[in-house]
C-alpha cells in the first residue's frame, strides 16, 4: 500500500450518493386527471365506423370524421357508416371500428371483409382514468411522460432549461504563451466541452487566482451558475487553497479525497444553491471525475436522477494496478473490445485524447476477461 493510499478515502458511490443528496430535485405536484381520459370513446385505427350488428353487408359511407371534430356532425344508422381517422370521436350510432386494411372501397360504399364486434378499436370513455382519479402522487421527479401528463391535465408548465456549468480552472502557471516551466490550460476547454456535451449551458470564466482572497472574490460571484466546474487547487499542495477557501465561507464540503485513480483530490461542496466541483488538476483526473460526477449533478437540477453509465465489455489485455483504489485506465475500443493503452497515469492527456474508453480496473490489477467501463464522450 502506498503511503497515500489511506483508508479514509472515500468510496465513490458513497460521494456519488452524497453529492445526489445534496442537490434538491425539483418534485412535481399531485396529478389528478380533470376529465375522463379518453373523454369519449375515440377511434384507435383510421377506418370505419359503424354498427356491428349489420355484419358484413354493405354500409353507405356519410362523410368522414377527423381527430379534432365534433362528432354528433353524424349519427350511424342501420346500413350506415362514416369514415373515421385515429382519435377522431365514435359518431351516435356506431358500436365498432373496422381499420381501413379490413374494408373494401367501392365508391360511396364500403363492404367489411369480416364481421365486426361490437367495441372493436375503441378506445373506451374513461378507461384510462376518470375524472377526479388520483394520476400521479407529488414529489415524484420529472421526467418526458410526467410533463406530458402534467400538459394531458391542463397544466401550464415552464420550458425546460439546461443548467448552468461555469468553467474556472485554477492555477498561476497557466498562460496562453507559456515559458518551458510554465503550461497552457488545457482543462478548460476540455470541461467546456464535456459539460456540452453532458448537456449542459456552459459559461467560460477566468482563471481563478491561487490566492485566498481573489479565491472568495470569485466565488461569491457566480449568479447564474447552477454548477461551478474547478480544476486544480484541491490537493495537498502549498497553493492548493479550495478546500480552505470554501470552509472559510461556510460552504458544505460534501467530501474531499475518494478512493479511485486518478482522482483522489476530488471535492464537491454546496454553497448555498451553487454546486460546486473542485476537479483535480491532472487532465486525466480532471476529466474523468467530471465524467463521473457531473451527470449526477446535472440530472438532479434537471429533475431527475442521472442513468447508470457504465458498460460492460472485453478487456483484450491485462492491466496492472499496483495500488489500493480502483483505477481507471484508457482504452481503444476496436471491434467491440477494449484495448488498454500504454498511459502514463493521471497527467497522460495524450493517451486520454486516444482513448475512446476507460476500464475498471480492481486493485491487484486485471487479465484479460469482462471489465465495466465508460465510454468518454
Ligand atoms: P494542482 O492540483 O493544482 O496541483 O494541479 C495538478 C497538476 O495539474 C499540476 O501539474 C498542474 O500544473 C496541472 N494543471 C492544473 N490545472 C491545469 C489546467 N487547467 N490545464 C492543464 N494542466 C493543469
Ligand atoms: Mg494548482
Amino acid at each position: 500500500m502506498g503511503v497515500c493510499d489511506e483508508g479514509h478515502l472515500l468510496d465513490v458511490n458513497e460521494a456519488l450518493r452524497r453529492l445526489a443528496e445534496a442537490i434538491p430535485i425539483p418534485g412535481l405536484p399531485a396529478m389528478v386527471a380533470d376529465r375522463d381520459d379518453p373523454a369519449m370513446d375515440r377511434s384507435a385505427m383510421d377506418g370505419v365506423a359503424l354498427r356491428a350488428g349489420d355484419g358484413r353487408s354493405p354500409r353507405r359511407l356519410l362523410g368522414t370524421l377527423f381527430a379534432g371534430d365534433d362528432p354528433s356532425r353524424f349519427t350511424v344508422g342501420p346500413g350506415e357508416a362514416v369514415g373515421i381517422m385515429t382519435g377522431a370521436c365514435l359518431p351516435p350510432g356506431a358500436d365498432a371500428v373496422v381499420p381501413v386494411e379490413r374494408i373494401q372501397r367501392e365508391g360511396d360504399s364500403v363492404l367489411p371483409l369480416e364481421s365486426p364486434t361490437a367495441g372493436d378499436h375503441i378506445r373506451r370513455k374513461g378507461e384510462q382514468a376518470r375524472a377526479g382519479n388520483a394520476l400521479l402522487e407529488a414529489g415524484r421527479p420529472w421526467s418526458a411522460a410526467r410533463a406530458a401528463l402534467a400538459a394531458q391535465i391542463g397544466r401550464e408548465l415552464p420550458l425546460p432549461r439546461r443548467p448552468v456549468v461555469g468553467v474556472a480552472p485554477t492555477g498561476d502557471e497557466l498562460v496562453a504563451n507559456p515559458t518551458p516551466w510554465q503550461i497552457r490550460d488545457s482543462n478548460g476547454p476540455m470541461l467546456e466541452v464535456l459539460a456540452f456535451r453532458l448537456g449542459a449551458e456552459v459559461r467560460r470564466l477566468p482563471r481563478l487566482e491561487d490566492e485566498a482572497g481573489a479565491l472568495e472574490r470569485a466565488l461569491r460571484n457566480l449568479e447564474g451558475i447552477d454548477i461551478l466546474l474547478t480544476s486544480g487547487g484541491v490537493s495537498m499542495g502549498e497553493k492548493d487553497l479550495l478546500p480552505g477557501v470554501l470552509r472559510a465561507m461556510g460552504a458544505t464540503l460534501l467530501f474531499h479525497r475518494i478512493r479511485l485513480k486518478p482522482g483522489k483530490p476530488m471535492l464537491a461542496a454546496r454553497l448555498g444553491d451553487l454546486t460546486i466541483l473542485g476537479l483535480p488538476g491532472n487532465p486525466v483526473s480532471a476529466y474523468l471525475n467530471a465524467l463521473l460526477f457531473l451527470p449526477v449533478a446535472l440530472a438532479r437540477i434537471q429533475g431527475g436522477e442521472a442513468l447508470d453509465p457504465w458498460k460492460e465489455g472485453h478487456l483484450a489485455g491485462p492491466v496492472l494496478n499496483k495500488g489500493d483504489r480502483p483505477l481507471l485506465h484508457p482504452c481503444q475500443l476496436l471491434e467491440g473490445q477494449l484495448h488498454p493503452l500504454p498511459s502514463k497515469g493521471s497527467a497522460d492527456l495524450v493517451r486520454l485524447a486516444q482513448a475512446d474508453a476507460c476500464a475498471w480496473i480492481p486493485p491487484g490489477g486485471t487479465g484479460a476477461g469482462r471489465a465495466r467501463y465508460l465510454l468518454l464522450p
